[in-house]
């Protein structure tokens, strides 16, 4: 038998040993994370694992800051999008969607596919929502009974401030429901506080961990409001994750391994604190876009965002080609844009466990395929570091 072949050596070799992830999700799983869902693992109706749930969800209300109840289920970040359309709707609420991007549209789907009507708000890509035009819209329109909207938009890396939101739809009397996929972790979100009914997470986001668990956050004056006549619903019920909640269960097999993941990943936030954990997000945020302007890119977003960030690549370099560039020569996997900014944008996720090292890695790498790729640029790292020490 002849011995395996061994790849050649090519005349360009690559600068990386291994892969390393800075998209928007999923994002990099520290070693820790790691280890804790690396065990052999009780069976879920188990006090062993009831105690592990009963845990993780009380890590969750601390992460939410919500005396309310965080519903575990195992999907991806859509379907606790559409878990709280089919459980907080009924056929004859309407909803108010904002719209600025990707993930607003995706709550238009889920109205779509359902059948609740819906009016929108949208703004160009890279604009955040204007609390006044919600405002405006809600008392133009008495029939509204529930806006979906994003806390931090992926597609364009835009933040909204959910806080001036949710005063709004509070003082109009509506429910507000918010996508945080990458938002919670990253940007300050206190729940019971801010006065937001719904919060949504998923788990290959901010909170550091593999996809497959999601998050329902349900503040404690919206609980009852999943009860009655709602949207069709079976897997997504929520009442019966409600009722399971108490015994440390779940109403269907959770995703056991992830729970373990995410209970790791919020012990690491309670260690370095949440108030830190936000403040070095918006270090990494700022590190990321002085860097990058320095090598001449331009800012996307009008409101950045600090888990991802949106850029424009300088005259003449192809945002594809930088993205190919950066995954072949150094083993950095980034996103480009979606839609109408495919090939025109990059996108760079740095939310997590990410810190200034990291983003002297991705800035220097990418300094290499500017240069590369016909464009003179230079001073990423220095720009960066200056960033990250006045945010
Ligand atoms: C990633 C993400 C989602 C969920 O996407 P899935 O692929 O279903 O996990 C939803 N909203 C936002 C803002 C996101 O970034």
């Amino acid at each position: 038998m002849s011995a395996p072949s061994v790849t050649p050596a090519t005349s360009t070799p690559k600068t990386s040993t291994r892969p390393r992830l800075f998209t928007p999700g999923p994002v990099e799983i520290p070693v820790r994370i790691l280890r804790a869902m690396s065990g052999i693992q009780p069976h879920h109706r188990t006090d062993a694992f009831r105690a592990v749930f009963k845990k993780v969800s009380e890590d969750l209300q601390w992460l939410h800051q919500t005396k309310g109840e965080v519903l575990i289920i195992a999907a991806s970040g859509t379907g606790a999008l559409e878990a709280a359309v089919v459980n907080f709707m009924s056929k004859t609420d309407k909803a108010l969607v904002l719209v600025g991007g990707k993930f607003g549209e995706r709550w238009a789907n889920i109205c779509k596919a359902y059948g609740v009507p819906y009016e929108t708000i949208e703004v160009p890509w890279g604009h955040a929502i204007d609390p006044a035009a919600v405002d405006a819209k809600l008392a133009a329109d008495a029939a509204i009974t529930t806006v979906l909207g994003t806390q931090s938009e992926t597609s364009t890396a835009t933040v909204y401030d959910i806080q001036a939101l949710a005063k709004v739809a509070k003082a109009r009397g509506k429910r507000f429901v918010v996508d945080a996929i990458t938002g919670v972790g990253v940007h300050p979100l206190p729940q019971d506080e801010w006065g937001v009914d719904v919060v949504i997470t998923g788990s290959q986001k901010g909170l550091m961990s593999p996809p497959g668990l999601a998050t329902v956050s349900i503040a404690p004056w919206a609980l009852d409001a999943i009860e009655g006549e709602k949207l069709p619903r079976f897997y997504w019920d929520l009442r019966k994750a409600r009722k399971n909640l108490p015994a440390g269960e779940s109403a269907w097999t959770p995703p056991v391994s992830l729970m373990y993941a995410v209970g790791e990943a919020i012990t690491m936030m309670r260690e370095e604190g949440l108030e830190n954990v936000h403040s070095r997000h918006s270090r990494l945020g700022a590190a990321t876009r002085a860097g990058a302007q320095a090598l001449g890119f331009t800012l996307f977003s009008k409101s950045p965002a600090n888990g991802v960030t949106a850029l424009e690549p300088p005259a003449g370099v192809d945002a594809s080609g930088l993205v190919k560039r950066l995954r072949d020569t150094h083993g950095i996997t980034i996103a480009g844009g979606q839609d109408h900014m495919k090939g025109k944008m990059i996108r760079i996720g740095h939310m997590g466990s990410y810190d200034l090292s990291d983003i002297y890695v991705v800035l220097g790498a990418l300094e290499e395929c500017v240069n590369a790729l016909g464009h003179k640029g230079t001073g990423a790292i220095e720009a960066a570091r200056k960033g990250w020490e006045h945010a």
